[in-house]
């Protein structure tokens, strides 16, 4: 009678916990699927017209993107002193890098550049089919973009990275970015000084920028940004200073987004929910528990962390490498493929030492050498 209560008992547990197994896995195989029926937006955040240092006006910018290199969304980001308020700083329109020529004569600071920027984004956005995004780069050694303020820019009040910082705080909904970091020896924000009440509103970092036609990998100043405290996502812009947008190379930032307006790819940067991509249409998923790339978990020490991880390069191209890289860019596993998808299941225990969040990122390399970087997963210690 004893034995078969046992044996019952055991039985009955076996069978819960399978179930549970069988549960969890269900749920999982739901979520992958899900994700991977998730709009992806690929698009440029970072560019120039005539109104700074680049060429042409706005209008042919996106014009260019949209039905040229043919990109979901794009961002016209003009330097700073082109929208000063007062007029008063002169600059020289100089040296468009695509073709080293300089153009002639002083420009004015103009306050309406940044309105006539801001009515050509609206006017070439298509509901659903196309984004244009008018901001400004600011900068004088480091650079940082600046999307969703309105056209009122002090260039007065921010002359130097904490007055500008200042500004940034006056403006919460703004979204902006760490451009080019270290770029010619610039200093990196002092060096990545960690604001609590500027991290949601600094939310990307380029890791790859092209402005000199070729690649130019950041990769590791994201790293230092992100142990440094910072939530960012990474962004790869053409950087563009030539009369064509988003041909020059195939850089992208693609952004999971719920729909194609500028208010959702707001969001999704400010979720981080996105990825940096030289190849222009690679599709990358990332989830950790099945938690999207951008998501921040706690777990207990101890518990697993369930990555799922797809690649898909929809033109044939090779995806030959997946590395996962944590804190201090550790390389935590990699896994080599000969084929243009890759799916990839793993578990690892979650440890930390400290307080401290621990975040994972996918790097992909295709055969070609292009490369592709994800948003961290951020998991927090649970006591
Ligand atoms: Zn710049
Ligand atoms: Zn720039």
């Amino acid at each position: 009678m004893k034995g078969n209560f046992f044996r019952f008992n055991f039985y009955y547990v076996l069978s819960l916990l399978f179930l549970l197994v069988f549960a969890f896995e269900a749920e999982s195989e739901q979520r992958r699927n899900e994700v991977q029926e998730l709009n992806i937006y690929f698009g440029g955040l970072h560019s120039h017209t005539s109104i700074s240092d680049g060429e042409l006006m706005p209008e042919d910018a996106f014009r260019y993107a949209r039905d040229v290199a043919g990109v979901d969304f794009w961002a016209v980001t003009d330097h700073w002193y082109a929208f000063d308020t007062s007029g008063a700083i002169g600059f020289q329109a100089v040296d468009s890098k695509s073709n080293g020529q300089k153009t002639q004569g002083t420009k004015r600071g103009n306050s309406e550049n940044f309105r006539i920027l801001k009515e050509h984004a609206k006017k070439e956005s298509i509901p659903g089919k196309f984004v244009a995004i008018g901001g400004f780069e600011w900068g004088i050694t480091e650079h940082i973009n600046v999307f969703n303020t309105d056209t009122k820019l002090k260039l007065s009040e921010w002359m130097q990275l904490k007055s500008f910082y200042n500004w940034l705080r006056k403006n919460p909904d703004a979204v902006a970015m760490f451009n080019h970091p270290g770029e010619g020896g610039t200093p990196v924000w002092d060096d990545f000084k960690y604001y609590k009440d500027l991290d949601s509103i600094i939310n990307c970092i380029e890791v790859i920028n092209a402005t000199a036609g070729s690649y130019e990998d950041f990769v590791d100043f994201y790293f230092m940004a992100l142990d440094a405290g910072w939530h960012l996502g990474p962004a790869a812009s053409e950087d563009s200073h030539h009369s064509f947008w988003g041909t020059r190379c195939e850089c992208r930032t693609a952004i999971f987004a719920e729909e194609l307006s500028e208010e959702s790819i707001l969001n999704a940067l400010r979720n981080h929910n996105f990825y940096a991509t030289a190849d222009k249409n690679l599709r990358l998923y990332f989830l950790g528990n099945n938690n999207l790339m951008g998501s921040k978990i706690a777990l207990k020490r101890g518990e697993n962390i369930n990555f799922y991880i797809k690649v898909v390069e929809p033109d044939g191209e090779v995806v030959s490498r997946i590395a996962i890289l944590s804190n201090n860019k550790t390389l935590i596993k990699e896994f080599e493929n000969d084929k243009s998808q890759f799916e990839i299941i793993f578990s690892i225990p979650f440890e930390s030492v400290g307080e401290e969040a621990k975040y994972y990122i996918v790097e992909v390399s295709l055969q070609s050498s292009k490369k592709a970087i994800s948003s961290p997963i951020w998991i927090t210690p649970l006591n």
